[in-house]
């Protein structure tokens, strides 16, 4: 796969560019690993219950569950400390992928928006 030539990914709070092998990078804060334990919780309830019910009775969803994000961020620019993988860890779609693989065994891993994370720091592109 060719190295496209890819944009300056920007501090999600000051939208100035991040340096490509600097100790800035993706964080998720503490407290945004909690909610998404909360939301994982929230959905295995809701479709335990949904599975309980007839299937007539089943709603056709309730209201939508948001994900905690990731944030692209300068270390002083951050709101909080969290699980953050520094730049220089993350620079391309290879390692992205080992992170993936790694944060997969957490269980709160698959209720945060990961994938938007991963877009907007340029590291996967089309499928097509
Ligand atoms: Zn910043």
């Amino acid at each position: 796969m060719a190295t496209a030539t890819r944009q300056a990914v920007l501090c999600e709070w000051c939208k100035k560019p991040l340096r490509r092998n600097s100790t800035d990078g993706l964080n998720i804060t503490y407290g945004d690993i909690n909610a998404a334990e909360q939301r994982g919780m929230e959905i295995e309830r809701r479709e335990v219950e949904s599975r309980n019910r007839p299937l007539k009775a089943r709603p056709l969803s309730g209201d939508p569950i948001e994900f905690p994000h990731w944030r692209w961020e300068h270390l002083s620019c951050t709101e909080g400390e969290g699980y953050f993988i520094a730049m220089n860890r993350i620079r391309d779609s290879s390692m992205a992928m080992a992170w993936t693989v790694h944060l997969m065994e957490k269980t709160w891993f698959r209720y945060t928006e990961w994938e938007s994370a991963m877009r907007r720091g340029g590291l996967v592109g089309s499928t097509n």
